[in-house]
């Protein structure tokens, strides 16, 4: 079993196993795979990432890649400073 994180068209990301890679190209061709927040089938493979978007958690991890970036305390609210 291989797990996958996965991207919907409107750009939900979350996890799914499949038996093989061939098993996530089939699923999708055939359009039986969905994206679990708007049913979505035009799923495609997202680049392997620590956490899910939207979290307080995963706008550090944007920011602390980007320590140079001046915006950085207003996007994170603050939580976290440019180094
Ligand atoms: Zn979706």
């Amino acid at each position: 079993m291989i797990v996958y994180t996965l991207k919907c068209e409107n750009n939900h990301g979350f996890e799914e196993w499949f038996t093989s890679m061939a098993a996530f190209d089939d699923l999708t061709a055939t359009g039986k795979l969905a994206c679990p927040e708007c049913d979505s089938t035009r799923i495609e493979k997202a680049p392997m990432a620590p956490s899910v978007s939207g979290s307080k958690e995963s706008q550090y991890d944007r920011c602390q890649s980007m320590a140079e970036a001046p915006p950085c305390a207003q996007a994170c609210g603050g939580g976290c400073m440019p180094r």
